[in-house]
């Protein structure tokens, strides 16, 4: 079989690196076609002299200008690409077969929608684009006959346990629940009191995974979990009532399938994204990732909790944003990622984080997300809306 053409977008985080490190194994069977970053020169310029792509791309320009003094300097040939533009042409291109979804929030939206528009497989990593585009983005991929394949390890766990036909819809095919599992993140016990003065060290400081900051956050509030909620009804077309959040704070369970004869399947594994990355690039065939195999009698003993709702008020707003549908989520995320960029800049407080999305919820207009542009317009309102909460609610207003 001829080589994957694959295409990275936000090679230099940590799905991207993950995903480098899997594709390092194998060789005889991908060829990095293009590698895309935000700002971060000197380490996309070492992918780079490692990987030899077609295309690197820098949305920043003076950060692209430095990586391409670097590559012709140290002789690669890979051509420099800028602007956001580029992320979009490079995740369409012919050579590509295979697109890794890897960018950080609502800035995956478009390039991520020119790969299901190019027919490609998309490995979704960038949960946030799914959140904030619905059923929009599940159209494109129907309709330009592109794949869709999890890399978020709760859903590639359920991917992984569902039946063959699940498209059918999931009833049909004898499913009665998604058993959807989360850590609890690390103030999962912590005195709900003294939740106001956590530090953005102490909420990116994850238990089990490592990750970028502003997933760990959302691990800590867990509006991660919320935003999983909602990116597996879009997955797996169901309703939010089909899905149950089970607290698992071993995270060796990755999620579950209950179904209607008593049978319950569960995806395990050692937390490393190496696996789902390895499982999406493969599938339907399985290869070698570099996961330490998964030693049970270590693990010895497996804990589930109900989640608490008050302690993690992020995850009933997801559920509601759900339930409300049109652009309460695209709102729900944009709010969101304003929120905990606030937190890491120290300019808000750990427990505001939820009070600023629920201002936001409260203070925009919901309408169906029946365009692109709709959607955009959404974001960019719940971005203005959110931004003076921040303010209002750290300077007492
Ligand atoms: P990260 O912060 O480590 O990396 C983000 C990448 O996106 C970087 O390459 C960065 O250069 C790029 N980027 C950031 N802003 C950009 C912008 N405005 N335009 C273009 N590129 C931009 O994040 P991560 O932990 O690798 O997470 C990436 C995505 O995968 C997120 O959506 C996250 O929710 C999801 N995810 C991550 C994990 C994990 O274990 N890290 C697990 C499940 C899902
Ligand atoms: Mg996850």
């Amino acid at each position: 079989m001829s080589k994957q053409g694959v295409c990275i977008l936000g090679s230099t985080g940590t799905i991207g690196v993950n995903t480098l490190d899997v594709i390092n194994r194998h060789p005889e069977k991908y060829n990095v076609v293009a590698l895309t970053a935000n700002q971060a020169d000197e380490k996309l310029f070492q992918q780079c002299i490692k990987f030899k792509p077609q295309y690197a791309v820098l949305v920043n320009e003076d950060a692209a200008q430095r990586l391409e003094t670097k590559l012709r300097t140290a002789d690669v040939n890979t051509e420099v690409l800028s602007g956001v533009e580029s992320l979009e042409r490079v995740a369409g291109l012919q050579a590509v077969d295979q697109v890794m979804a890897a960018i950080v929030g609502a800035a995956g939206l478009l390039p991520t929608i020119a790969a299901a528009r190019a027919g490609k497989r998309i490995l979704l990593a960038n949960k946030e684009a799914l959140v904030m585009s619905g059923d929009l983005f599940i159209n494109e991929v129907t309709r330009h006959n592109a794949e869709l394949l999890p890399i978020d390890s709760e859903h590639n766990a359920i991917f992984q346990c569902m039946p063959d036909k699940f498209e059918l819809g999931l009833e049909q095919q004898g499913v009665n629940k998604i058993l959807l599992t989360a850590s609890g993140g690390p103030f999962r016990t912590r005195d709900i009191n003294t939740l106001h003065k956590v530090t953005p060290e102490e909420a990116v400081a994850h238990p089990n995974w490592v990750m970028g900051q502003k997933i760990s956050v959302d691990s800590a509030t867990m509006m991660n979990k919320g935003l999983e909620v909602i990116e597996a009804c879009w997955l797996f077309n169901t309703q939010p009532s089909m899905v149950q959040v089970v607290l698992h704070t071993q995270s060796i369970i990755h999620s579950m399938v209950s179904y209607t004869d008593g049978s319950v399947l569960a995806q395990m594994g050692n937390p490393d994204m190496r696996t789902p990355i390895a499982h999406a690039m493969a599938w339907p065939e399985r290869m070698l990732s570099g996961v330490e195999p998964l030693d049970i009698f270590e693990v010895a003993r497996l804990d589930f909790e109900k989640p608490d709702f008050v302690r993690f008020p992020c995850l009933a707003m997801a559920y509601d944003a759900l339930n409300e549908g049109g652009t309460s989520t695209t709102i729900l995320n944009a709010a969101n990622e304003i929120a905990v960029d606030a937190f890491l800049n120290k300019k808000l407080s750990f427990t505001n984080i939820s009070k600023v999305i629920e201002k936001t919820l409260e203070n925009t207009t919901k309408v169906e997300a029946d365009s692109l542009q709709t959607i955009l317009q959404a974001d960019s309102d719940a971005r203005h809306v959110s931004s003076d909460w921040v303010n209002k609610l750290e300077f007492n207003l």
